[in-house]
Parts: C-alpha cells; sequence; structure tokens
C-alpha cells in the first residue's frame, strides 16, 4: 500500500490555538483525508513544542513548573483539534521522553559526522520566535514578528552546527526541479536567493536555558529549541511501533514565518546526520483579520471554537479551507466568513440539496462508483484549495443549479421523464460534489451521500442554515 506521511508545525505552546495553528491543521487535514481516500496508507502528525526558554518564563509568571504549564496547555490544541474534527495520527509533545531519546541519538549522529564545534555567540535573540537575529532583521532592535518584545543582547559559548557546508547541496537540490523540495515556486525563490547570499552557521545549544533536553556530549547544555522541535518529525517515525517506515515525509505543510528552519536549517540536520530529506514542504502564507495583521498585542485573533460555534464544524473547515493564504495573505474576519458562508453553503450548496430532495423524493438514484476529479486531486496536492473547491461548485453545483433552472421540473408533473431525468441528474452531481468534498466537510457530505444514496431521501431540515 502506498504510504503517505504529512506533518504540520508542531505549535509552540506559549500561544493557545488559533485561527493562524487552525489554518494550517485544517489544511493538513483536508489532504490527509483525501489521501485516505485515495486508499493509501496516511499518517497525519501534529502536536506541541514545549521547551524553550520564553516556555520556562510563562511557566514561572503562572506560578507552575514548566512541565506543569505544558500539561495545561497541550489539551488545548488537542480539544481544538477534536472541535475541528482533525483526524492526525498521533499528537507528539517534545517533553515526551521517547521523543527527547531520539533527539539525542539524531544530534550525535551530527556530532559523530564532525558538524559541530564550540563557538562564541554574540548577537541578538528575540524570545518570542526563540531565535536569533541579524540586525538586518531588525527594526530598530525589535522582531517585526513581536513588536512590543525588546530582542536581548546575548553573548555565550555555545554548540554550532556547520550550516555552511550544507548550502551548495541545498542549491544543487533545490535548483533541479526533479530533487527541488521547496513548494510553491515563490518560496524556492526566496530561499534559493537566501541561499546564495551566503550562509552562516548556526548556534544550537544553550548554555543558561535549563527548560530543554540535554546536549548527549556536553550536558550543561541543553539543545536549542528549535532543533529538538524540528526532529519530531522524524522522532515520531522512531518511537510508534507502526509507523517506523513513514519516514522520509511526504509533505511538511508550515507557514513562511518558519520557512528557513524547515527549508534550509532541517534539511542540512538530515543531510549531516545521513538520513533521507523529506520529499516536499509546503509553506502558507498568513491570514489578515479584517485586513490587519493577526496580534495578541491587537487581541484580534478569532479562536477555532468561536468559528465553529457560529458555523459548526464542518462550516469552519470550509471556511478556512476556502480562505488558505496559498498564494500571499488572505484576509479573514467574522462578516467575511458569514457572507461566505451564507453564499456558498445556505444559499447555493445547502438550497439546492433541499429543492432536489424535496422535488425527487423516493426516486432511484444512479449507484455509480465516483472516480476522483484528477485535476481537483493536483490542487488539493498543490494546496489551492480554494481553486479545488471553485472546480467542484462549477463541475457538480452551479451545473446542477443552472440544469433546475432550464429545466423547471416544478412545473412538470411528478411522472414526466424530463422531471425525472433532470431530478436524477442533479442528485448524481450531488453524490459526486459530496464525494470529492468529503475531506473538507466530512460530517455534511455523509449526510449528502446518504439523502442521495440509491433512492433520494426527504430531509426534515436544510444542511446549512443561514447565518443572520
Ligand atoms: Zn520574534
Amino acid at each position: 500500500m502506498k504510504k503517505f506521511y504529512i506533518t504540520t508545525p508542531i505549535y509552540y505552546i506559549n500561544a493557545e490555538p488559533s485561527i493562524g495553528s487552525a489554518c494550517t491543521t485544517v489544511a493538513a487535514d483536508v489532504v490527509a483525508r483525501l489521501h485516505r481516500q485515495l486508499g493509501e496508507e496516511v499518517f497525519y502528525l501534529t502536536g506541541t513544542d514545549e521547551h524553550g526558554e520564553k516556555v520556562a518564563e510563562t511557566a514561572q509568571k503562572a506560578g507552575l513548573s514548566p512541565i506543569d504549564f505544558c500539561n495545561q496547555i497541550a489539551p488545548k490544541f488537542e480539544e481544538a483539534w477534536k472541535l475541528l474534527n482533525i483526524s492526525h495520527d498521533f499528537f507528539i509533545r517534545t517533553t515526551d521522553p521517547r521523543h527527547e531519546k531520539v533527539v539525542g541519538e539524531v544530534l550525535q549522529k551530527i556530532y559523530d559526522a564532525s558538524d559541530v564545534y564550540k563557538g562564541k555567540y554574540d548577537g541578538w535573540y528575540c524570545t518570542g520566535c526563540e531565535a536569533f537575529k541579524t540586525e538586518k532583521e531588525l527594526v530598530d532592535l525589535h522582531c517585526p514578528l513581536h513588536p512590543p518584545e525588546k530582542t536581548v543582547q546575548k553573548s555565550e559559548e555555545n554548540w554550532f552546527f556547520r550550516l555552511s557546508k550544507y548550502a551548495p547541496k541545498l542549491i544543487e537540490l533545490t535548483e533541479d526541479d526533479k530533487t527541488n523540495y521547496i513548494f510553491p515556486e515563490s518560496k524556492r525563490t526566496e530561499v534559493l536567493a537566501k541561499l546564495k547570499a551566503g550562509v552562516n552557521d548556526i548556534s544550537i545549544s544553550r548554555e543558561k536555558v535549563k527548560w530543554g533536553i540535554p546536549v548527549p556530549w556536553d550536558t550543561d547544555h541543553t539543545i536549542y529549541v528549535w532543533i529538538d522541535a524540528l526532529i519530531n518529525y522524524y522522532s515520531a517515525t522512531q518511537f510508534l511501533e507502526n509507523k517506523t517506515d513513514f519516514w522520509p515525509a511526504s509533505v511538511h505543510l508550515l507557514g513562511k514565518e518558519i520557512l528557513w528552519f524547515h527549508t534550509v536549517i532541517w534539511q542540512a540536520m538530515l543531510l549531516s546526520a545521513n538520513l533521507p530529506i523529506p520529499v516536499k514542504t509546503y509553506t502558507h502564507d498568513f491570514y489578515t483579520i479584517d485586513n490587519q495583521k493577526m496580534s495578541k498585542s491587537l487581541g484580534n485573533t478569532i479562536p477555532p471554537q468561536e468559528i465553529v460555534d457560529l458555523f459548526g464544524t464542518d462550516g469552519a473547515r470550509y471556511l478556512i479551507a476556502r480562505s488558505f493564504p496559498n498564494n500571499g495573505d488572505a484576509d479573514v474576519g467574522i462578516i467575511r466568513f458569514k457572507e461566505k458562508y451564507n453564499a456558498d453553503l445556505a444559499n447555493n450548496l445547502g438550497n439546492l440539496v433541499s429543492r432536489v430532495a424535496k422535488l425527487g423524493e423516493k426516486l432511484q438514484t444512479p449507484n455509480i462508483k465516483p472516480q476522483i476529479d484528477q485535476k481537483y486531486l493536483e490542487l488539493i496536492d498543490q494546496l489551492k484549495l480554494d481553486e479545488a473547491i471553485n472546480l467542484i461548485f462549477t463541475k457538480y453545483i452551479d451545473k446542477s443549479n443552472n440544469r433546475l433552472n432550464e429545466v423547471a421540473p416544478w412545473k412538470l408533473e411528478p411522472t414526466d421523464p424530463k422531471r425525472i431525468e433532470v431530478l436524477q441528474e442533479c442528485a448524481n452531481n450531488l453524490r459526486l460534489a459530496a464525494f470529492h468534498l468529503y475531506p473538507i466537510m466530512p460530517q455534511k457530505c455523509e449526510e449528502i451521500e446518504n439523502i442521495f444514496n440509491e433512492k433520494i431521501k426527504p430531509i426534515e431540515k436544510g444542511l446549512f442554515g443561514r447565518i443572520g
């Protein structure tokens, strides 16, 4: 059986689930479900990133030990994904001792390859990103992603990884279409330019941070939280018994703020440890909320709970997938969501289902096994979720609406062959639409399939109620 392994980034436990993490998680879920539909053996991994300075600080402020703090927040992510009906196969936490063990093993391989050395680090650090920053990346010494927080100057002895050694290999891999793993194209161009501009070695340990995994050969140091976190994608396939043959990942899905970590640092670590690199990384852009950057200080993030409360699980999944930022930032907001929900789901799809079910009650429907549209499959794999949804709406839903308006079966006698024919055709189109949209709205699509399976069954209540 063909294997398919997809991951989301593991979310930093310092923040609670938001529409930003929901965006990546829902998109990965759509891809995972589609590949299961294709009969592939799928492994979908998500989880939380729990080490580092900032977690220790936040825990202390809350009067908790770091692990107690993590134990309190991690379930919030699991609950949010349950609300959104996410079908991940495993939820990894970087404080899992089984993960910690694999991290030590991978680091040891990198050490044995003579790719680490002790050096002195002098520079700026943003605890928000848990990352070192060059002055070029800062605005008045503030991190643009974390404007209220000041970056701090650090000077300490660290272990360094010879990232620069791998730059030529990464350039070679990404320049060749056959081995390139950076998608979409705009992100490949961006990374290639940065690689060619020159790459510095990076610090991979911390001397003063205690909340982390010890460096195997120097236990006074802990492993830099990002290095520990990236290894989760691999570690899960090592410590989960039935997942051992899933590495390398088919797709790492991620947001653009972590592009460099995933397309350069992670790949170089794997090359150094002599492990296969992922087939593909897919990087998406951000949501803006009502044309404003999403930020904690503006308080304008939308918790997944709020979207699910308003639109239901499948409504929320649809809206998130529909606005997935695959080509530049995408603007979302509750008002926009309401408009989209009413237009696409209540007035269009939902209304069509009700009309056909009512007019065609008890009619036989053709029970042909649906075949997946290859163009649709391609669009989903390229994370062009909006285009994929449009394709299905045009092909099955709009077409059915047009046919109904053309033939006007409500004006014909129930026994009129023209009336029967058009209703059967629409019922079949709705089955096909449900088959294709299933990865996006699993529950609603199952309901549609049940209504039009074999015989058209009556429905009591519309599938998607209008929202005022
Ligand atoms: Zn930052």
